[in-house]
């Protein structure tokens, strides 16, 4: 197979090559680019893993100091700051984990980590530490008892495969590891939680669309955070997704400065569904992952959002705002209620537009009512 430049289909490898695969290549690059904050991003490249591919880098607005791409790809000093309450395990991912590579929160479904490798570290990933720790790639061996535990779990249906990323394994990985999935007879349905869609959308080629195809329902969650993310690339990788016949899902993190305004949000949300055919499913709230204050909303600023986006934009495109609990407890819905009060069957309703309504509920029970011989109502 040819692996020349005019090879379509191998561009994604060149994208990692001339992007920043490191710390020290972050600073060379910095370095050319007559960045000055290189110092105390040099002391987080140390700490945190650094990697950019360079179609992720080319959309950065070097003239704008907080540009959102930026924030979300180059280190930054305050990812050294460490405040009290924050966690090194900041959903629990531990507290769940009965064998390596994997976390039973749920009956039906666990998380497999295949790998913690990703084909860009973001800067606010709540699993940061655990990408530290775990600096090793695929191994079918490693994953063993991982899989011995799924087959024996016969409640399960869904194996949501996350990291680190799954789709930065090699297609002849992602295909071995899915034909043993495929094998267990409880499962039906795999899960990708990915953001290759995204920070590297020419991985998404027809050999891994062949490799990721399957005999169970697939299902590929995006995390898409930016509108500015959602570039050609990303349209044809997610339009390729779907073709496939995949499901497609995207998550995305609240994150300030980011995403936390309301046009933004509305951008992003609507171009998740109108450009790329993916269904917004959560919103997450910004983790208790430690060194990524600065990134973090209040659950109030969330909320506000939240009402904002309700009827502005197409129900199609409202995600779950939701909150991952530390220590395990799970996930826990946390957009806002549109109840103002409640007596009985008797309600009262905040509506999208910021009126009040009252409503009467109307059920059959036994003594309410009479008869209507003519049937109407
Ligand atoms: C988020 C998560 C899931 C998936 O939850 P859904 O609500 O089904 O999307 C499963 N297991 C763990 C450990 C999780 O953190
Ligand atoms: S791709 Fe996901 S797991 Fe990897 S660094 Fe980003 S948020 Fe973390």
């Amino acid at each position: 197979m040819s692996e020349g430049p005019s090879d379509p289909d191998r561009r994604w490898q060149r994208d990692l090559q001339r992007g920043v695969r490191n710390a020290a290549e972050l600073a060379k690059f910095e370095e050319r680019a007559g960045e000055l904050e290189g110092d105390g991003a040099g002391a987080v490249g140390d700490r945190f893993k650094v990697r950019i591919p360079a179609s992720y880098l080319a959309h950065i607005d070097w003239s704008d100091p907080d540009d959102p791409i930026r924030k979300q790809a180059i280190p930054d000093p305050r990812e050294l700051v460490f405040l009290p309450g924050e966690l090194l395990d900041p959903i629990g991912d531990e507290a769940h984990s009965p064998v390596p590579h994997l976390t039973h929160r749920y009956p039906t479904r666990a998380l497999l980590v295949p790998t913690y490798i990703c084909s860009m570290y973001c800067r606010h990933c709540f699993r940061k530490e655990a990408i530290n720790d775990e600096g090793t790639g695929f191994s079918m061996a490693a994953l063993e008892p991982a899989l011995a535990y799924i087959e024996a779990h016969t409640e399960l249906r869904e194996l949501i495969l996350t990291g680190g990323d799954p789709l930065t394994l090699s297609d002849l990985q992602y295909a071995a590891l899915r034909e043993r999935l495929e094998a267990i007879p409880h499962l039906r349905m795999i899960r990708v939680h990915t953001r290759v869609p995204v920070s590297l959308p020419t991985r998404v080629t027809p050999e891994l669309i062949t490799a990721m195809g399957s005999s169970l329902m697939t299902c590929v969650v995006t995390h898409f955070n930016h509108p500015r993310e959602i570039s050609e690339e990303a349209i044809v990788a997610c339009r390729r997704l779907r073709e496939a016949g995949f499901m497609l899902l995207n998550q995305s993190v609240l994150l300030a400065g980011v995403n936390d305004r309301l046009e933004v949000m509305a951008e992003l949300l609507e171009g998740l569904v109108y450009k790329l055919g993916a269904k917004p499913y959560y919103l997450h709230h910004c983790d208790l992952t430690r060194g990524v204050s600065h990134f973090r909303t209040s659950i109030e600023q969330g909320r506000a959002l939240l009402r904002g986006l309700r009827g502005r934009i197409s129900g199609l495109c409202m995600p779950e705002y939701v909150l991952d609990l530390p220590g395990g407890d799970g996930k826990v819905p946390i957009g806002p209620s549109y109840e103002q009060a409640h007596d009985g069957r008797r309600w009262c309703f905040h509506t999208w537009a910021g009126g009040l309504h009252h409503y009467r509920e109307v059920l059959p029970s036994a003594g309410l009512g009479t008869l209507d011989p003519d049937g109407s109502r």
